[in-house]
């Protein structure tokens, strides 16, 4: 079973750290709130197996816990 990704960009500080870490998950808008890759942030998208490693990463270094991780899709399509 894949895990689901999102960015709460309502408290993402913009700090750099994610996409850092998994390059190939997050990126950043153009005032630097990250946001996930695969789906726009939509969180829909199960995070590839050869990513997972790097996500974990990100998300235990995230300074304001705005990455978010579920065993489920955030945003039912
Ligand atoms: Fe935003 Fe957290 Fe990523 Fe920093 S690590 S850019 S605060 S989501």
């Amino acid at each position: 079973m894949g895990k689901y990704t999102m960015i709460d960009q309502e408290t993402c500080i913009a700090c750099g750290s994610c996409g850092a870490s998994s390059p190939e998950v997050y990126d950043y808008d153009e005032e630097g709130l990250a946001f996930v890759l695969l789906d726009n942030n939509k969180g829909n998208t199960p995070i590839p197996e050869e990513f997972m490693e790097d996500v974990e990463e990100a998300y235990e270094d995230c300074p304001t816990e705005s990455i978010k991780l579920s065993d489920t899709p955030f945003n039912k399509a």
